[in-house]
């Protein structure tokens, strides 16, 4: 049988901390993804050289209600504070799925750690949501001080 999936593995450490970071916020169904995050392995998410990574989890772990994206979606800045991309967490069939790290210009080579994430809470799940870049690009620029 051909295994045509990429090879399944361990999150890193600082996949661990993003994930783990992103789902310290409360929303519908973030108990089931806490479970389902402390079992879940890794594989490359996407072939463009990005640190984009599909998440698996194990058969018979609690399935959880949230939506996909889940609501809360991180900002990516840089060292001065400017944002230079985005992170979301996909669920598919209430089990984690992807967490998606996009980036304005090039590619991000390495993961951000949590301390380069502002996270956002979407207030309505439900409601069109704004595109990561979208907001990215409106969100206010810091002053320096
Ligand atoms: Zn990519």
């Amino acid at each position: 049988m051909n295994d045509v999936h990429p090879a399944r593995r361990p999150l890193t450490a600082t996949e661990r901390a993003l994930l783990d970071s992103l789902l310290d916020h409360d929303f519908e169904g973030v108990e089931e993804l806490r479970v389902q995050a402390r079992e879940a392995t890794a594989s490359t998410g996407c072939e463009c050289g990005c640190v984009t990574i599909d998440l698996h989890v194990p058969d018979g772990v609690p399935v959880s209600t949230a939506p996909s994206p889940a609501p809360v979606e991180g900002t990516v800045v840089d060292a001065a504070g400017e944002p230079i991309g985005g992170v979301l967490l996909f669920v598919a069939d209430g089990r984690l799925s992807g967490l998606e790290v996009r980036s304005l210009d090039e590619p991000l080579a390495t993961l951000p750690p949590p301390e380069r994430i502002d996270w956002e809470t979407v207030p309505d799940p439900s409601a069109e949501r704004t595109s990561w870049w979208r907001r990215v690009r409106s969100r206010p620029r810091r002053v320096a001080t």
